[in-house]
């Protein structure tokens, strides 16, 4: 849990820092730290600091409106807060509020603090071409399902379906952001997998996608958000011997990540260091 030393004004020779961080629960995890660390030291921001805010669900709300008042300029949010994040935030984008979770908090002067969602633009970023027309398939229904079928969405992306294991929450995704439930998954020029299939080396991971039937070779490009350090996972080796065009999670994680960086700092992120950060580690 959050040390409450945590939260005080830090000082080092006298100069307060700007402090950004990660809150989560479990957070030990995230590369985020990695990332923003590295961004800041490349661009000689010795000044800033971005740390773990490991936070439990009943202490986020008071974490969070302490945060501003110990130096904290803005801090991103991970599972399990993105939608209570949004919820105690004054005011929200409109991206943050259409997908109903939030990633990214900025904390203002007078104490307010703002939601936005980067995970929607850095897909979009990550993708690095054109969506407009296009027929996509999304695996998976939960909280990165969300996000990616507004971008998408937004994008425009012409004809959009989900298929998830729990059909139930496929159905219910669909009607919310008026995309197509798919019994089964079929071919369209582009797939995301939001599910958390390849987070652990799957061998069967396309017959858990329910993929194992369909011609990779007829996606254009092939989306997978899960990443799993520098290694490739199942869905995006198979796709990329297939000879499609691959977008890895880290990309993604790299692009959000960025776009954080940027809103806080106002400087651009400097996206290579990050991403070898991310892969590699501080
Ligand atoms: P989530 O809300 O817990 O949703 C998990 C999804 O995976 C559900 O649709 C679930 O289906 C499905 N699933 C789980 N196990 C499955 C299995 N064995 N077979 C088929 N489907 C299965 O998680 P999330 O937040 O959306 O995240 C999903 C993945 O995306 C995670 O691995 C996460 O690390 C990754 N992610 C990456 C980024 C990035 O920046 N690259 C950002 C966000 C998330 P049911 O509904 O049937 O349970």
């Amino acid at each position: 849990m959050l040390a409450e030393s945590a939260l005080r004004p830090d000082r080092e020779g006298g100069q307060a820092r700007h402090r950004l961080g990660v809150l989560g629960w479990p957070v030990a995890h995230s590369r985020s730290p990695a990332i923003h660390n590295a961004a800041l030291r490349e661009l000689g921001m010795s000044d800033w600091r971005y740390q773990l805010l490991p936070v439990p669900p009943e202490l986020l709300a008071p974490t969070a409106g302490a945060l501003g008042g110990s130096g904290f300029v803005g801090a991103n949010v991970t599972i399990p807060h993105k939608q209570a994040a949004l919820a105690l935030a004054d005011e929200a984008s409109v991206a943050a509020r259409a997908i109903g979770a939030a990633n990214t908090l900025t904390f203002a002067q007078d104490g307010s603090i703002a939601a936005e969602n980067t995970d929607a633009p850095g897909l979009i970023e990550a993708i690095q071409t054109t969506l407009t027309g296009k027929r996509a398939l999304v695996l998976g229904a939960g909280g990165s399902a969300r996000a990616v079928v507004w971008a998408l969405r937004e994008a425009g992306v012409a004809e959009l379906s989900i298929w998830n294991r729990t059909a139930e929450r496929a159905q219910a995704l669909a009607k919310d952001l008026e995309a197509r439930p798919a019994g089964s998954p079929h071919t369209a020029d582009v797939l995301v997998n939001c599910t958390s299939v390849g987070l652990q080396p799957t061998p069967d991971a396309l017959q858990a996608l329910g993929l194992d039937d369909l011609q990779l070779a007829e996606f254009e490009l092939v989306v997978d958000l899960v990443y799993r350090g520098d290694a490739e996972t199942e869905l995006l080796y198979a796709a990329r011997r297939a000879g499609v065009r691959t977008v890895p999670g880290l990309d993604v994680l790299v692009a959000q990540g960025a776009l954080s960086f940027e809103l806080w700092t106002g400087r651009k992120a400097p996206r290579k260091v990050m991403r070898d950060a991310a892969i590699w580690g501080p």
